[in-house]
């Protein structure tokens, strides 16, 4: 393709984008296609000779477009928000153009600065103290993966990627039941091994018992267990209750664990004044995590990870081959050490763009918006006797289940589901569940860069009427 043509395809593309963008809210939200009939449409083999992007863009709209789940639809209230904005967009276009490979300072100075900078920026406007340094990761799995393996090292002495882990049932790393499944996924792949991952139970509000947590550290210290690190969460995938940080941190220093603060969604309320009561105790943190590729208007994948020392961080994961010898090593940050992978992409850019055109102020209209609707949503839930609030509404999600009289708990958890199914189904919503309690419970999210109270206005009532139809 020639620059040319490429002006031209990218001009129409452009023009696709903006469409979408305008008319994602009148497409069905969750694809309805079956399991292999995307699969089967394209051909077994590819093409020998080139053909044109016109016919490329023309499957792209016939075979793939009804495949697509629209995660950029104000209607979709599923799992969790994954936002993009238009000044992200744009500011990928650039990364895919420039495709400069960010594995070190010397590959890309202006990529390594930027990315220190937004790192900065970010660890202010979300209130971390100020010797904490950042790096951003392709996801919050990856980024707690590096916290677990730096726990393991600051444990073992850094002995544990010299000798190997010599006794891996000694570790131990604690989090509450409602932790996400990132952390069971990380404590495998160190060697410590899931058997020691304890999960401590929760309380009426669904965040960590500490008074649980300090009797299970103590037992297995009296056993002659390590305990290692402590991963609390600040909003938790079902519910996003915030577990106590300060009782934790306590815990922590008292026993040497390292603490891991997984605030993967919530993080982003950090940038609100009024939700800094979430990072009460931060002084006890050791590394936090958080996604700006969820809540913060920055598309997939951008993931700011802090850690307070960074030569812990540094010592675990760096390597240093001939080939990677620079004359400004020490001098600058060579990111590739500063987690697992060593190709990184451009990612500080999208992030400047975002803060930039939407402005701090900007971006926390768009939270306590988000933040306001879940409220509402929540008071019109509680008004209707025939439907209950399950958990406490914290930021944007609303936990909630169709609880018509008569109906004991099984007959309810059978009815949720088929509610959930049928709304999902129609096209017009979508929505996810989580089960609390042995309860099927519906989860609202509302939290999509362009949903709003209309939105969620139109969307309950058809939850509504759909639920009083099942009966
Ligand atoms: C989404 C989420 C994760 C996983 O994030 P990825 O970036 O997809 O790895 C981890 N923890 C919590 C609390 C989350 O909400």
């Amino acid at each position: 393709m020639t620059p040319d043509e490429f002006r031209k395809h990218a001009h129409e593309l452009v023009e696709w984008m903006a469409g979408y963008m305008e008319n994602v809210s009148g497409l069905p939200v969750k694809s309805s296609v079956e399991p292999g009939e995307i699969f089967k449409m394209i051909p077994d083999n590819p093409p020998q000779f080139p053909e044109s992007f016109d016919s490329l863009m023309k499957d792209f709209n016939e075979i793939i477009m009804p495949g697509i789940t629209h995660w950029q639809s104000p209607d979709f209230f599923a799992y969790f928000p994954a936002n993009t904005s238009p000044a992200s967009i744009l500011a990928e276009m650039i990364t895919s153009t420039i495709a400069a490979q960010c594995m070190i300072w010397e590959t890309s100075p202006a990529a390594a600065e930027l990315e220190e900078k937004m790192m900065i920026w970010l660890r202010d406007l979300i209130g971390l103290p100020s010797g904490f340094e950042g790096v951003i990761q392709d996801s919050a799995s990856t980024a707690t993966l590096a916290a677990i393996l730096t726990a393991r090292e600051n444990a073992t002495n850094f002995s544990g990627n010299i000798e190997g882990i010599q006794n891996p049932g000694s570790l131990k790393v604690y989090c509450s039941e409602q932790t996400h499944s990132s952390v069971e996924k990380a404590v495998k792949i160190s060697g410590i091994g899931n058997r020691n991952l304890i999960k401590i139970p929760v309380r009426d509000d669904f965040s960590m018992d500490t008074e649980k947590l300090r009797e299970a550290i103590n037992a297995d210290k009296s056993k002659g267990f390590i305990p290692c690190c402590v991963v609390a969460t600040l909003g938790t995938t079902g519910t996003t209750a915030v577990d106590p940080l300060r009782a934790i941190g306590e815990i922590c220093r008292e026993n040497g664990a390292w603490l891991h603060v997984d605030a993967a969604m919530a993080g982003t309320a950090l940038i609100l004044p009024e939700f800094q009561w979430m990072l009460d105790g931060k002084e006890y943190v050791d590394s936090f995590v958080f996604n700006p590729h969820k809540w913060m208007f920055t598309n997939f994948d951008c993931t700011a990870y802090f850690i307070k020392d960074a030569g812990k961080l540094i010592k675990t994961f760096e390597i240093l081959p001939e080939y990677l010898k620079t004359r400004t090593r020490g001098i600058v940050n060579d990111y590739r050490d500063w987690g697992v992978p060593l190709g990184r992409r451009f990612r500080s850019l999208k992030l400047w763009s975002v803060i930039r055109t939407f402005g701090v102020e900007g971006l926390r209209a768009k939270i306590r918006e988000h933040i306001n609707i879940a409220h509402t949503l929540e008071q019109w839930i509680s008004k209707e006797n025939d439907f209950e609030i399950l958990a406490p509404v914290v930021i944007c999600v609303v936990c909630f289940r169709f609880a018509p009289a008569g109906h004991n708990e099984e007959q309810l958890n059978v009815l949720n589901e088929k509610l959930n199914h049928q709304l999902n189904d129609s096209g017009k919503l979508y929505l996810s569940h989580t089960v609390l309690n042995g309860r099927y419970t519906l989860r609202m999210v509302t939290a999509q860069t362009n949903v709003t109270i209309s939105h969620v206005e139109k969307a309950w009532d058809l939850i509504k009427d759909s639920a009083r139809n099942l009966l």
